[in-house]
């Protein structure tokens, strides 16, 4: 008998080219062969909502209309208030796991970002042992199981959130072989609940290339703003380090699976950091659609200059010194960046729209609609309308004074889109920053490209400068592969939606989704049967 039925091992985050291309010289050995004996696809996200929502929409199947979970900071409908999710049940939808586990199936479902724990479910879970954006902190079901975990197996070696660690080479180096060793740890785990047998669905996620490709992105990509080849030599390639521990753990769990249906899954990807998410505010204050809050009693004029002093020292420091005084530094620009306002900075009293939380690589606004929020501005839909058409437009008119090409790349009018209950939860426009150019953060190196100025006739320029220390940022394209009775080193020429695994799991394992976005994926059903 094998241990579990199918078996699903995601690599969170992780560059589909990157592991097409590590798999295919040999980098990732595991990977190679599952790929040569599997079905290989891309995966695509939901549009506009690639970053906080993926694994919801992963694990319910539908979108955020219907789960209800755009970003992990969101507005209260009917108020300017903004709150978490995670404090008020995460998700509006149950995950595929739940149907199959009231079909009668055992399932285990250990570590999927962004869920909450079932406690009804015939089988086990656990949640953030180890996480990327971690919102519950470690916890599982049985509910004594995390305790058992942590006393045999240990916690994560990597106890801090990666929006805090150090940027030295020094840092870097621990905080590689942290998650290396957080990726060993998860493996010998994942196989002791495994070895139980038994399993209709088990899944385990590796989130350590989440993190990795999000703080080190710098360091793998020689062309990026803000590399360091001194601390790239001394540090090695972070992902290629993460993923082949990950490589190695697959290929442990992989042989122990015995003839389970296997399928090893990135649902998003990860490339350089881009965007102008710092300042669309202050363009939409230029635009004349948001108002600022009046100012409060300037405290500002010396501690500015003092900072704008102490950075052009920090530049002219010696490495040695810096890498000493990093530490210091870093953890105060790290709580900074990591906590993102949780308060919306505009009046709204004299607001036809404000930035509304949606991720960096996709920015949503909000439209001060009469009747739906508190101080609504804009009345009815034709106004509505007539708003975004030109919003759209100057927003599209926008180039980056320095590359000459457009800041955005594409802007969509999220009901056009999208339909369902709680559609009244997400942004109204959805701004797809232009990807074509890195952008630095002054919390990393010398902070080049740090600074974006911002071009239209109708707004001037608009400069804003990037702090925040993640130089690696999602992209929607995703791969997955699956191995098993029926399948043989095909690739899918079309992409596959996140939204159909759910689906497509419920059909092989006999269980009903009451309502899908998406539908089964016919190549893995064939495969799979
Ligand atoms: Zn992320
Ligand atoms: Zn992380």
């Amino acid at each position: 008998m094998t241990p579990a039925n199918v078996l699903v091992l995601a690599i969170d985050a992780a560059s589909p080219a990157l592991l097409e291309e590590w798999a295919a010289d040999g980098t990732l050995p595991n990977l190679r062969g599952l790929m040569a004996r599997g079905l290989v696809g891309r995966t695509r996200n939901v549009d506009g909502f690639c970053i906080g929502s993926t694994w919801p929409s992963w694990y319910t199947g539908v979108t955020p209309a219907r789960h209800g979970l755009h970003y992990l900071v969101q507005l209260r409908p009917g108020t300017y208030e903004l709150y978490r999710p995670a404090t008020e049940g995460l998700v509006k939808r149950d995950a595929f796991w739940s149907h199959l586990s009231r079909a009668g199936r055992r399932v285990a479902v250990l570590d999927v970002p962004v869920s909450a724990i079932d406690r009804s479910l015939n089988g086990v879970q656990t949640v953030e042992w180890g996480g990327h954006d971690a919102v519950f902190g470690t916890q599982s079901h049985p509910a004594n199981l995390a305790g058992r975990i942590v006393s045999t197996f240990g916690a994560h070696p990597l106890n801090t959130p990666c929006d805090e660690i150090g940027r030295t080479a020094k840092d870097y180096r621990s905080f590689v072989a942290n998650l290396v060793a957080g990726v060993r740890s998860k493996t010998d785990w994942t196989l002791d609940l495994l070895g139980q047998g038994g399993w209709d669905f088990f899944a385990q996620v590796f989130t350590e290339a989440h993190c990795a490709g999000h703080q080190c992105w710098h360091l793998h990509d020689r062309t990026h703003p803000a590399h360091d080849s001194l601390v790239a030599k001394e540090v090695g390639d972070p992902l290629r380090s993460v993923l082949q521990a990950i490589d190695a753990g697959i290929g442990r769990i992989v042989e122990k699976a015995g003839g389970a249906r296997v399928m090893v899954l990135s649902l998003h990807g990860m490339s350089h950091a881009f965007g102008a998410h710092f300042l669309l505010r202050d363009v939409l204050i230029q635009l004349g659609v948001t108002r600022p809050l009046p100012k409060a009693p300037q405290a500002t004029g010396f501690a500015s200059a003092a900072t704008d002093g102490l950075r052009a020292v920090w530049r002219q420091l010696p490495h040695a010194v810096r890498d000493r005084v990093a530490p210091i530094r870093d953890r105060f620009h790290a709580r900074r960046a990591s906590s993102p306002a949780i308060r919306l900075d505009v009046d709204t009293t004299q607001s036809q729209c404000f930035p509304h939380n949606n991720g960096l690589a996709v920015a949503g606004v909000r439209l001060n609609l009469a009747g739906r929020e508190p101080q609504g501005m804009l009345d009815g839909e034709l106004a509505a309308q007539a708003f975004e058409d030109q919003l759209s437009r100057d927003l599209l008119d926008i180039i980056d004074e320095h590359s000459r090409r457009p800041l955005v790349k594409r802007v969509l009018r999220t009901r056009d889109h999208y339909s369902g209950e709680h559609l009244n939860l997400l942004p109204d426009l959805l701004i797809e920053w232009n990807d074509a150019v890195a952008i630095g953060s002054t919390s990393i190196g010398d902070g080049k490209a740090a600074t974006v100025r911002a071009v239209s006739p109708k707004i001037g320029v608009v400069t804003g400068t990037n702090s925040y220390g993640r130089t690696g940022e999602h992209r929607p394209d995703g791969l997955f592969l699956a191995t098993g009775p029926g399948t043989s080193g095909r690739s899918l020429s079309d992409s596959v939606s996140i939204l159909d695994f759910a689906p497509t799991f419920a059909t092989l394992l006999g269980a009903t989704l009451p309502e899908s976005d998406g539908a089964p994926i016919p190549a893995l059903i064939d495969a799979w049967r």
